[in-house]
């Protein structure tokens, strides 16, 4: 989850796109429904179903392991599901997954370009593979297009981190796509840089991009239009930040004081509670049940130096508990 440190302060509100272009369209750029895919045996993503306008930027969360890149993969038309149909950009999933891939840029969680090459070089060899037809024009608009100019005759394995995103970002770019699949692109990336990158996915939108991201940031989740959030393959939890937090329905606790993290261990294991977890100087503890979780902190009101209040729940709560209330069905279904 994001350290305070390398937070990035979001924006009042995430801006609307300007415009949902969809000419002759349904308007979605994603439409499709019960997408599963195995291995093993074993659905690591599990009956999923998201539908998403054109020009949306939408947060794509949930834990490692959870299914995100499984999904954007398949999204993408590089992976078959082995249950499910629908549309990516008015193309059917099973039936057209070369046109869609040729609509889509896909920027995956490794950074995979040259870093003996410079950054034009880089982009270049891109447009050879996508067969261009004028690849210099191309070249010299996406690096403009990405404040990228100044920088082209540089080597990409020079660049700082931040840097490298955002060549890989202008790398997906190049063939003019009208959907971004981004996977965690700003894992380790400093917050000035995170910021940089987060304003130009706004700007793309604003041009009728639609774009959907992995993070495991709670400050980008806030600056995207709305959430999808993904647990052991199974979607729960759609909607915009505030649709997703209200949905929750959680009660929540905040507490100050001295030796917090004595109080959460047994907090964590209390009936009723669903998350416990540390925000700044205070411990929230959240569940849904108002009268257990009430219960739960009652023995430890009490405790001298300790200060009690009842706050929101924010996003972090939410997904620690959805999490936990994931586990809970999965044990109630093995234990079935
Ligand atoms: P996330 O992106 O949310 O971290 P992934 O989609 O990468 O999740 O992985 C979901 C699950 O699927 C993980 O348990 C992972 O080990 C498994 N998995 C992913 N790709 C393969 C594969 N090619 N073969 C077998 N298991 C895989």
């Amino acid at each position: 989850m994001t350290a305070p440190a390398d937070r990035v302060e979001p924006p009042a509100a995430a801006p609307e796109p300007a415009e949902a272009r969809a000419p002759g369209g349904s308007g979605l750029a994603i439409d499709v429904q019960g997408l599963t895919k195995r291995y093993g045996g074993r659905a690591v993503v599990d009956d999923f179903a998201l539908q998403l306008r054109r020009g949306r930027i939408c947060g794509f969360l949930g834990p490692n392991g959870s299914g995100k890149t499984t999904t954007l993969r398949v999204l993408c038309g590089l992976l078959t599901p082995d249950a499910g149909a629908g549309e990516v950009l008015g193309l059917p999933l099973r039936t057209r997954a070369p046109d869609i891939r040729r609509q889509v840029g896909y920027m995956t969680q490794k950074f995979g370009l040259y870093d003996d090459l410079s950054l034009r070089e880089n982009l270049e060899f891109i447009g050879r593979l996508y067969e261009l037809p004028d690849r210099h024009a191309a070249v010299d608009r996406t690096l403009a297009r990405l404040g990228l100019a100044e920088r082209q005759k540089q080597l990409a394995g020079a660049l700082s981190g931040g840097w490298k995103q955002r060549l890989a970002l202008a790398a997906c770019l190049m063939h003019e796509p009208s959907l971004l699949l981004l996977d965690e692109p700003t894992a380790g990336v400093d917050p000035k840089a995170r910021r940089d990158f987060w304003d130009q996915i706004h700007a793309l939108a604003a041009q009728g991009i639609t774009v959907l991201v992995s993070t495991h940031y709670m400050d980008e989740a806030e600056r995207c239009h709305e959430l999808c959030y993904i647990a052991y393959g199974k979607l729960l939890a759609r909607g915009t930040e505030r649709e997703i937090i209200d949905g929750a329905g959680l009660k929540v606790w905040a507490v100050q004081g001295p030796d917090l993290a004595a109080l959460a261990e047994p907090l964590k294991s209390a009936p009723g509670v669903l998350s416990v977890a540390a925000f700044g100087n205070a411990l929230h503890v959240a569940g849904q049940d108002e009268a257990q979780l009430d219960a739960a902190v009652a023995p430890l009101r009490g405790k001298p130096g300790l200060r009690w209040s009842r706050t929101d729940a924010n996003l972090e709560d939410v997904f620690i508990s959805l999490i936990a209330t994931a586990q809970d069905n999965f044990a109630a279904k093995a234990a079935a």
